[in-house]
């Protein structure tokens, strides 16, 4: 880890619900809040493939046209171009494989897009692979190739909101780290979508990276006190240990769409009994990361252990997984 990375901040996710219609000027947030590098979702099983390039494509464009603060980034370098020159590095991710719409080809295309992390399922089963939400099942034939493939392109492997033995299989066969790259301990808060200690104890023993989930409904019962996201951060860093864990915020800043209609629309992905029926639910986001530094520097973390969790950890994924 060189020095220019000491001061780097990297948010694994942000939970931007994608639409060709997002006014991505919300992406100022990031700035404003020092963040260095984001991943921005572009797609998730909920939508077709045709929806998922739609908004792509938007997001592609809107992010070259006011290239004097954003900085579309495909590699290390170009991370290290955006630091050098004051923009936030972004690239995108997509939660779940329906984005491939059963074609394997589209893995490379997605790269090419500038997609650099991919989910396997979201919530739900689906042809690749099980989801948090679902019975428990492992990757079929056709996930088995789609990893060979993120492998060989260089796409990092994201095993959030997977079932748990999809999770598990993900760990077990990847030829790269795998992340979680929103996902809270289930030992603090048994929500579906947070993990077992086994899974973060095996992403971390495989070299992978667990990102802290600022959603109040996986923190506890809609909560956003410093001491929920700092009791989660803690149980993160006693099971994987500082070189396993980072920051996947999934953070949404006011967008003025009614996120409770959306949910309600769809309970199949978003199932009752699982807090997504909860009024107003709440966030922390970056703004709260001098929070976390005070937290761990108060547990004495030393500067560069607590580096390492702000964006240390992930560049060593994207180090290890975008140049394959
Ligand atoms: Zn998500």
């Amino acid at each position: 880890m060189t020095n220019t990375h000491m001061n780097f901040i990297w948010d694994a996710h942000a939970g931007l619900f994608p639409s060709p219609s997002m006014d991505l000027s919300v992406l100022e947030y990031w700035r404003k809040n020092n963040v260095n590098y984001l991943s921005i979702n572009v797609g998730f099983d909920v939508m077709s493939r045709n929806e998922t390039l739609e908004t792509l494509a938007v997001y592609r464009r809107w992010i070259i046209h006011n290239s004097e603060h954003f900085f579309l980034a495909g590699t290390i370098a170009d991370i290290e171009v955006a630091q050098a020159t004051d923009r936030l590095a972004v690239s995108f991710d997509i939660e779940g494989m329906n984005a491939l719409a059963g074609d394997i080809n589209m893995v490379a295309v997605y790269h090419a897009l500038g997609v650099r992390q991919m989910l396997f399922a979201y919530n739900l089963g689906n042809d690749a692979a099980g989801g948090c939400h679902d019975i428990d099942i492992g990757l079929s034939n056709f996930g088995r190739n789609i990893l060979a493939e993120m492998n060989r392109v260089g796409i990092i492997v994201d095993a959030s909101h997977t079932a748990y033995k999809t999770s598990m299989e993900l760990i077990e066969s990847s030829r790269t780290p795998v992340v979680f790259s929103h996902s809270n301990p289930a030992s603090l808060w048994p929500h579906q979508r947070n993990i077992t200690d086994e899974q973060i104890k095996a992403c971390a023993a495989r070299g992978g990276v667990i990102g802290l989930n600022g959603l109040a409904i996986f923190l506890g019962d809609n909560d956003t006190s410093d001491e929920a996201i700092l009791r989660h951060l803690f149980r993160l860093l006693d099971l994987a240990g500082d070189n396993h864990v980072g920051l996947g915020f999934d953070y949404t800043p006011d967008l003025k769409v009614d996120l409770s209609a959306i949910l309600a629309a769809r309970p199949d992905y978003w199932p009752a009994g699982q807090q997504y029926d909860t009024k107003n639910i709440g966030h922390v986001g970056p703004e709260r990361i001098p929070t976390l530094i005070k937290g761990m520097q108060n547990q004495g973390l030393s500067d560069t252990k607590i580096y390492n969790v702000l964006g240390g950890n992930f560049m060593r994924i994207a180090h290890e997984t975008w140049a394959p």
